[in-house]
């Protein structure tokens, strides 16, 4: 009985808190309804970072929650305040992500430049924007800021009148109370759009079998725009595919064959805003495995991969909720430090102090923590799997035996995590996010971390449920 109060206190005074802090926030004294587009260059090396304003623009009706103005989370590597200038009131927060984070942390000793969005309420009076990044220890501190007066010359408030054609996928309601997703397909010419439409059909009902979208499938709308590309396919570099498409959707992101990404974001952002949209996802017409999904930005996949349904599902996570991957055996592009301090990511812990693992509460009593499973047999038998992936990519083997492959990798796993104790249990199991040992996840197996089921481990259903929360209310 004491626990059940004390519990329900605590549930009580978050809501409490969390209705305080946006309930100061009135959005018609502050807003339009429209949303704004503030478009930049950030440039920089491995070392320094610089904005640049490139325009701002009318980015059409507002999509978001006109309640939850501020982000409580406390996920990306980057967050943007929007500020009213004459009181200094906070009116808008949210965390990303960015295509030139990702490209810092490959330690390429060149300068880079890489377009990037911040898109928020269009204000009725000027705001200051500022953008934070993450400090050594994960605590965010202002790196650049200006004033943004919505009447003034560099302001263009014309409306977009999109070329594109767009279809409605799935309706529940009003955009300001849902999850609003745009889907934009790449490679895909004028006589593949039926193909486009059934891709879209097929990989957002996944998405749909997967808790916990399944039971909040109501506070969806998905729609798609369609791009007619001039020839099939995308550019793949890696094995001599060379082609130019409307979205310029690439394999071979920082090298790395399977890393699908855009760097036209100015392009991205204008196809996508036919609709209104929370959240961006691009659909690849190719069938060679590849994806992405870097948070708040977009989420890229494959169409005709054997494994497309659960990279869908693995980069709209990283996308739609910013989690970590918990796999670390398989090639990256990125050269990860030793762990000193908490991650920021919501399911991945360095469990510096065991007795405050963030997801403590899902951990059942008598469950060890670290929860003990068969690392030494999984990371023998997975770095062996790594080698064969690389030498049949170097080999150019058609994309069958890559699936072979990746077939006798996910029943050799099953079997051994159907094995351990502690399978269906909310732990602390060792290795995740690219770092063998000294980083931690919450479950044996997630779509984070294999190709295996498709089921997050507790961790992230509960990350993902967070944002939905956010943008539907
Ligand atoms: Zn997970």
């Amino acid at each position: 009985m004491k626990k059940i109060s004390i519990l329900f206190l605590t549930l009580a005074l978050s809501a409490q808190s969390f209705a305080q802090k946006n309930a100061s926030v009135n959005f018609s004294r502050y807003f339009t309804g429209l949303t704004m587009r503030v478009d930049y260059f950030h440039t920089g090396t491995a070392a320094e970072e610089h904005f640049s304003l490139d325009r701002i623009l009318n980015d059409g009706p507002w999509a978001g929650s006109e309640t939850v103005l501020l982000d409580e989370l406390n996920r990306g590597l980057y967050f943007f305040k929007i500020t009213d200038t004459a009181t200094n009131t906070l009116l808008y927060s949210r965390g990303f992500a960015s295509v030139f984070g990702e490209w810092q942390s490959t330690g390429d000793p060149s300068w880079g430049t890489f377009h990037e969005s911040l898109r928020f309420p269009w204000p009725l009076l000027p705001v200051k924007l500022t953008i934070e990044k993450r400090d050594a220890k994960n605590n965010f501190v202002a790196i650049w800021s200006m004033v943004v007066d919505p009447k003034s010359r560099i302001v263009n408030p014309s409306v977009l009148k999109s070329t594109y054609k767009s279809f409605p996928y799935i309706e529940n309601g009003k955009t300001s109370t849902h999850v609003d997703i745009v889907i934009l397909g790449d490679g895909y010419t004028a006589a593949e759009m039926d193909k486009f439409h059934k891709d879209v059909a097929t990989l957002t009902d996944e998405l749909f079998t997967v808790e916990p979208y399944k039971s909040r499938k109501a506070d969806f709308n998905v729609r798609a725009v369609e791009t007619p590309s001039a020839s099939s396919g995308v550019n793949k570099p890696h094995p001599g595919v060379f082609n130019r498409t409307p979205l310029s959707m690439s394999y071979g992101a920082f090298d790395s064959e399977r890393y699908a990404l855009s760097y036209d974001n100015r392009t991205l952002r204008d196809v996508a805003a036919t609709v209104p949209y929370d959240y961006m996802f691009i659909l690849i017409n190719e069938r060679t495995y590849g994806g992405g999904g870097i948070f708040n930005l977009y989420s890229t996949v494959a169409a005709d991969n054997k494994f497309s349904k659960y990279i869908f599902v693995h980069e709209f996570g990283h996308c739609f909720a910013a989690l970590a991957d918990e796999y670390y055996t398989s090639d990256v592009s990125y050269q990860p430090a030793a762990v000193t301090v908490e991650p920021w990511e919501p399911n991945v812990t360095a469990l510096l102090d065991p007795a405050k693992l963030k997801w403590k509460d899902l951990v059942k009593p008598g469950t060890p923590v670290p929860t003990p499973w068969d690392k030494t047999e999984f990371d023998n038998f997975s770095y062996g799997i790594q080698k064969e992936r690389r030498a049949l990519r170097a080999a150019n083997v058609p994309e069958t035996e890559m699936e072979n492959l990746f077939e006798r990798e996910k029943k050799t796993t099953l079997e051994m995590f159907g094995k351990n104790k502690y399978k269906d249990a909310a732990g602390a199991f060792e290795g995740g996010n690219y770092m063998q040992f000294g980083l931690y996840r919450s479950a044996l197996d997630c779509i984070m971390f294999t190709r295996n089921r498709q089921e997050f481990c507790p961790a992230c259903t509960r990350a993902i449920t967070e944002v939905i929360d956010m943008y539907s209310h």
